[in-house]
């Protein structure tokens, strides 16, 4: 059980709550020991430590940010500094360029992206991903261990980069997880899978800017140690996200939200699973 009073200490993370899977993402980071609050207006921007895009369709996500008036305070949030993790839709959000077709976007992650890149619903599936041996800072490595799994719907396939950035996985060859600076970005959906190496390097990252220690409670990686985040059947999605419904909100109300019930009493942390040893 996670100490009430440890976790209103925990970072908030802001999960932009427009559309698509972000409840998934918050009940991901809740099972790392940190809060959450939806993200629906620019007011509720205020005094996070970090931020998530979640996947859905980031044409409706455009759409909406319009119309509730959050797309520039959003850009600035993004701009800020604060550690952000954009996954799916999310990604072609940040992204310079996005083709298939092309749309606006933040232009924040010097890459191309074309949008369903990686098929349609039915070519969405699990895939093993190639990473742990990549070109990263000596601060990652060890952080994705070898085996790791993405999910990928509907997936964004990045086909171009077009400056600094640092690439942690890969799908045969191209990459699917990247990193620049605040920004990671992941082609495919981290919060589907139990306690995902990059959902817990995404805390670590928002803990070490909040410049607060790790809570009690953070989440036993599941599975074996070597294949983390893989699921019972390879090839298929382990869970669906919702299908999205343009201007309906899939929950109200905003509360800040802290619940931690995937977790075990113990804990093993992105580098301990990577080397296989628990503490
Ligand atoms: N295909 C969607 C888009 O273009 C992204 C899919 C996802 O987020 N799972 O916005």
């Amino acid at each position: 059980m996670t100490d009430t009073t440890n976790m209103e200490a925990a970072p908030l993370v802001g999960v932009l709550a427009l559309q698509g899977d972000f409840a998934d993402h918050q009940e991901a980071l809740h099972a790392c020991g940190l809060r959450t609050r939806q993200v629906r207006a620019a007011a509720h921007l205020q005094g996070i430590d970090a931020l998530v895009l979640p996947g859905g369709e980031s044409t409706t996500m455009l759409k909406l940010l319009r119309v509730e008036g959050l797309f520039g305070p959003l850009g600035e949030a993004l701009q800020s500094g604060i550690p952000v993790m954009a996954t799916c839709a999310g990604l072609i959000l940040l992204a310079e360029q996005v083709e298939n077709p092309a749309q606006q976007s933040y232009g924040l992650l010097p890459v191309t992206v074309v949008r369903n890149g990686y098929g349609r619903q039915f070519h969405s599936g699990t895939f093993e991903l190639e990473c742990g041996e990549l070109d990263c800072e000596p601060s990652l490595r060890g952080a994705l261990p070898p085996g790791m799994t993405g999910t990928f719907i509907r997936a964004p396939r990045i086909t171009a980069i077009h400056g600094a950035i640092t690439v942690l996985a890969r799908r045969d060859g191209d990459p699917v997880l990247v990193q620049k600076d605040h920004l990671l970005a992941a082609c495919f959906h981290p919060e589907l899978s139990v306690a995902h190496p990059v959902t817990m390097l995404f805390a670590d990252m928002v803990r070490a800017a909040a410049g607060k220690p790790e809570q009690e409670g953070k989440p036993e990686q599941e599975g074996k140690p070597a294949q983390p985040g893989k699921p019972a059947q390879p090839g298929k999605p382990q869970k669906q996200s919702k299908p999205a419904q343009p201007g309906k909100p899939e929950q109200l109300g905003n509360q800040e939200q802290a619940s931690n019930h995937r977790a075990p009493a113990s804990r093993v942390g992105p580098r301990e699973a990577a080397t296989g040893t628990t503490s």
